[in-house]
C-alpha cells in the first residue's frame, strides 16, 4: 500500500479491508452512548458487496422523545446557550484540530458505509468539513442586533437570540458534510440539537458528535438518533418541543416534514430537495473544458448529489463534437474498489437506489434516446453501475425531468440563448445551474435568466463555506452555509425601552 488505506490490486469480487474499525453504533443522548429504548438494532450496509457492516442501534419515538429531553435541559439550563460567544468558538475550533487529526479513519468510515472513493472523502470532503466548522467559529462571536431609531422617546434595540432545540435530518450521499451545513450554524448561535442521520449511512455522524464531546461541548446539546425516516425522523419533526427543523433529502420527504412541522407546533423548516439542474454549454465555450466539468458535474459521487448537472444542454454548433468527447471521457472513468487508488466512481448507496437508476437508464433507452456508453450493471456484487451517456435526449423524457442521482449523463441540443433559458426552466426544481461561455453578456443573461439558488460560470459545485445553498421552486427553502446559514438558527427579539428623561427634550 503506498498510502493508508489504499490498494493498487484490487477486485470487485474481493473486497479490500477498510483501513479503519467501527466504535460507535448506539445512539447518543445527553453526552452517552446508549441502545434504544426498543433494543432494536438495525443493519447498515458495505454497498461494495451489500453485506452488513455492523448493526446500528435503531431509534424511535420513544429514543427522539428522550433525546429532545435532554436537549431542552442542556438549552434551559446551560451551560452551552450562556457560555460567552468566545468560548464556543473555542469548543469548535478545537473540534476542527480534532476532524482534521481523525480525517483518514473518518474518510475511510465514510466511504466504508457511502461507497465514495476514499480519495475524494479525504482529500475533498474531510477538509472541506473542518473547514466550514472553523468559519463557523469564527462567525460564534461576531453576531450581534442593531440599535434601531424610532419615533417617539424610545431606545429599541434587536437581540439575536438561539431558537432552541434545533431537528435536524440528514440524508446519506455526503453524510460528514450535511452534518458540517447543519450542526456548524446551529452550535455557533448557541442552539441545541437533536440529529437524525440516515438510516443507510449513520456511523460518521456518531464518530463526530464524539469528537465534538472530546473538544468539549457539553452533554445534551447534540444528540444523535440513528433510525429511519417513518419512525424517528417523523418523531422529530412532529415533536412539540424541537422549535426548528432543518431537512435534506427528497422533495416527496420534504413536502412531509413540512407537514409535520405545520401539524404540530408550526416550527419554522428549512429545506434543501432535490434539483435536475442544467448545465449550459455555448457555442463559444471551450469544448474540452466543458466537456470535463459536465463530466464532473454529473459523475461526482456517483451521480448522488443534489446540484448534479443533470441536463447537460450543448449548443448545436458543437453538439456533435461535445458527445463524442463526453463519451469518451466516460469510457475512460475508472470505476472499481472506491479504496483502490485512482477509482473516481464506487458503487451507488444501496439496492434501491441501484434498482431506480437501472429502471432510468431502460426508460431511457426506450424513449429513444441513444445510448452512447454504459448502460448497465458493473461487475456482479454490490451496486456498481456503469458510466452511461445518452444523447438525443428530449425535454419531455423521463430521464430529462425525474431526478435520477446516479452516473447517467442525458446530453440535450439547443440553439437560441433564450430557448436554453426557457427550457432549463421548465422543471420544479431550481436548486443550481452551470454556464459555459467566453461572452460575459451571454453569461449575464443566462445568470439573470435562470432561476437557480446557485448559478456556477465556468465552474461546478464549488462548496465554500461562505456561499450560500439552496433551492428555488420545489428545490427547497431557504439557504444554508455562509451569513445566511445563521438566520436559520437565530430568533430576532425587538427590546423597546420607554425613555423618562430624552436628553434632547
Ligand atoms: P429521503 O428524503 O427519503 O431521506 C432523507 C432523510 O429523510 C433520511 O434521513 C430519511 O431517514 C429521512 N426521512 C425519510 N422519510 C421521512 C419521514 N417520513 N419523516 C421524516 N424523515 C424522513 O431520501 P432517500 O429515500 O434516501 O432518497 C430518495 C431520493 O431523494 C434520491 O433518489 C434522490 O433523488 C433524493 N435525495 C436528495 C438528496 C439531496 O441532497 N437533495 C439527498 C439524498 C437523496
Amino acid at each position: 500500500r503506498e498510502v493508508k488505506g489504499f490498494s493498487t490490486t484490487a477486485a470487485l469480487e474481493e473486497p479490500i479491508t477498510p483501513p479503519v474499525r467501527v466504535n460507535y453504533t448506539q445512539l447518543l443522548i445527553d453526552g452517552k452512548f446508549v441502545d434504544s429504548a426498543s433494543g432494536k438494532t438495525f443493519p447498515t450496509l458495505d454497498p461494495r458487496t451489500g453485506e452488513v457492516l455492523a448493526n446500528v442501534a435503531e431509534g424511535d419515538a420513544e429514543d427522539v422523545n428522550r433525546a429532545v429531553a435532554a436537549a431542552r435541559k442542556a438549552f434551559d439550563e446551560g451551560p452551552w446557550p450562556k457560555m460567552t460567544a468566545y468560548e464556543r468558538s473555542r469548543v469548535l475550533l478545537r473540534f476542527a484540530d480534532l476532524l482534521d487529526k481523525h480525517t483518514a479513519d473518518l474518510a475511510a468510515l465514510e466511504t466504508w458505509n457511502n461507497g465514495k472513493p476514499y480519495e475524494q472523502a479525504l482529500k475533498i470532503e474531510l477538509p472541506t468539513v473542518s473547514r466550514l466548522f472553523r468559519y463557523y467559529a469564527g462567525w460564534a462571536d461576531k453576531i450581534h442586533g442593531l440599535t434601531v431609531p424610532a419615533d417617539g422617546p424610545y431606545h429599541v434595540q434587536t437581540l439575536h437570540e438561539p431558537i432552541g432545540v434545533a431537528g435536524q435530518i440528514v440524508p446519506w450521499n455526503f453524510p460528514l458534510l450535511m452534518f458540517a451545513w447543519k450542526v456548524g450554524p446551529a452550535l455557533a448561535t448557541g442552539n441545541t440539537i437533536v440529529l437524525k442521520s440516515a438510516e443507510q449511512t449513520p456511523l460518521t455522524a456518531l464518530y463526530a458528535a464524539q469528537l465534538l464531546h472530546e473538544a468539549g461541548l457539553p452533554p445534551g446539546v447534540l444528540n444523535i438518533v440513528s433510525g429511519y425516516g417513518p419512525t424517528a425522523g417523523a418523531a422529530l419533526a412532529s415533536h412539540m418541543d424541537v422549535d426548528k427543523i432543518a431537512f435534506t433529502g427528497s422533495t416527496e420527504t420534504g413536502k412531509i416534514i413540512q407537514e409535520l412541522a405545520a401539524k404540530s407546533n408550526l416550527k419554522p423548516v428549512t429545506l434543501e430537495l432535490g434539483g435536475k439542474s442544467p448545465f449550459i454549454v455555448c457555442e463559444d465555450a471551450n469544448i474540452d473544458r466543458a466537456v470535463e466539468l459536465a463530466h464532473f458535474a454529473l459523475f461526482f459521487n456517483q451521480g448522488q448529489c443534489c446540484a448534479a448537472g443533470s441536463r447537460t444542454f450543448v449548443h448545436e454548433s458543437v453538439y456533435d463534437e461535445f458527445v463524442e468527447k463526453a463519451k469518451a471521457r466516460a469510457q475512460r472513468r475508472k470505476v472499481g474498489d472506491p479504496f483502490q487508488k485512482g477509482i473516481e466512481q464506487g458503487p451507488q448507496i444501496d439496492s434501491e437506489q441501484f434498482e431506480k437508476i437501472l429502471r432510468y437508464i431502460k426508460s431511457g433507452i426506450e424513449s429513444d434516446a441513444t445510448l452512447e456508453c454504459g448502460g448497465d450493471r458493473f461487475g456482479s456484487k454490490g451496486y456498481y453501475i456503469q458510466p452511461t451517456v445518452f444523447s438525443n435526449v428530449k425535454d419531455d423524457m423521463l430521464i430529462a425531468q425525474d431526478e435520477i442521482f446516479g452516473p447517467v449523463q442525458t446530453i440535450l441540443k439547443f440553439k437560441e440563448v433564450d430557448e436554453v433559458i426557457q427550457r432549463a426552466n421548465a422543471t420544479r426544481y431550481g436548486l443550481a445551474s452551470g454556464v459555459f461561455t467566453k461572452n460575459l453578456d451571454t453569461a449575464n443573461t443566462l445568470t439573470r435568466g435562470l432561476r437557480a439558488g446557485t448559478i456556477w460560470v465556468n465552474c461546478f459545485d464549488v462548496f465554500d463555506a461562505a456561499i450560500p445553498f439552496g433551492g428555488y421552486k420545489m428545490s427547497g427553502i431557504g439557504r444554508e452555509k455562509g451569513i445566511y446559514s445563521l438566520h436559520n438558527y437565530l430568533q430576532v427579539k425587538a427590546v423597546v425601552t420607554a425613555l423618562e428623561n430624552p436628553a434632547w427634550l
